[in-house]
């Protein structure tokens, strides 16, 4: 059972960081629903070892989200209300790791280190693709299908860029760091090493896995009224014509895939002995 001292620590926080995501725009209503729930959940249940890395990848996907909002408005492919995400979005990204946190705490699991490493792997693969879509947008040229390396229009599901590649790495080397903040170890620089090769294995894996998914079955429409490419059912208040993949298979349900099979794979790395490190 968490602690009341716990408890207190993690209302007064969440509330905090919710008053910072309304001013900041991080979340529409829905959205700040949901993320208080990941949240709290992860916080009460997981500590601050597995909240910190949460809130990393919160924080910096939010910011990223702004950045230079404008410019993909323009190109089309920005988020909907000026980058406020709604409650799919968050339990598309975090849903796989909050339910880790939960089987974990309740099997008194939550310092092996096959299930911090299936947590770190589904929300670092939300992490780095949610970067990689914000930053690879601002990439000057058009980016490129993971399927057949053709050029395609900013905002594609499926599409890779060079800056979304590189952001990819921005997200391993900044929930990294913030893992080992709270990490009880005296092995500092074996149990870094590690870490950074499980995240940047499995969210590299698992975002490649999102970009493939998105490139097949993801469905991809086409506005009647403007004839831009979206992912949107909905384009200019108008029903979109489905262009390919299936109908029922959107972006949320896609990440939320991919982080299912970012957490197999980093559970798996450590499960199979192929990677091995203490954290008590
Ligand atoms: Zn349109």
């Amino acid at each position: 059972m968490p602690s009341l001292g716990l408890i207190i620590e993690a209302t007064l926080v969440m509330i905090t960081l919710m008053l910072i995501s309304i001013k900041a725009g991080f979340v529409d209503p829905g959205g700040l629903i949901s993320s208080f729930a990941v949240g709290y959940t992860i916080y009460v249940f997981g500590d601050r070892l597995f909240f910190v890395p949460l809130l990393i990848f919160y924080i910096i996907a939010g910011l990223m989200t702004k950045l230079r909002y404008e410019e993909k408005r323009l190109k089309g492919a920005a988020e909907e209300k000026l980058g406020a995400r709604g409650w799919r979005n968050v339990l598309a990204n975090g849903g796989v790791a909050t339910t880790i946190v939960c089987m974990a705490a309740y099997t008194n699991n939550l310092l092996r280190p096959e299930f911090l490493a299936a947590y770190l792997g589904a929300i670092s693969t939300a992490y780095a693709d949610t970067l990689a879509t914000e930053i690879g947008l601002l990439y000057p040229r058009e980016p490129r299908l993971i399927t057949n390396m053709k050029p395609v229009p900013a905002g594609t599901p499926g599409g890779v860029s060079p800056y979304g590649t590189a952001a990819q790495l921005l997200s391993a080397f900044t929930i990294v760091p913030a893992t080992m903040l709270f990490l009880p170890t005296g092995d500092w620089s074996t149990v870094f090493f590690n870490l950074l090769v499980i995240v940047l294995a499995s969210s590299f894996l698992g975002s490649a896995f999102d970009s493939l998914m998105g490139a097949t079955m993801q469905a991809v429409y086409r506005c009647k009224i403007c004839g831009k490419t979206t992912e949107k059912r909905t384009h200019c208040n108008t029903e979109a014509q489905l262009l390919r993949g299936i109908k029922y298979i959107d972006n949320n349900m896609v990440n939320l895939i991919a982080t299912a099979v970012g957490a197999v794979i980093a559970y798996m790395l450590v499960y199979s002995g192929a990677i091995s490190f203490e954290i008590s």
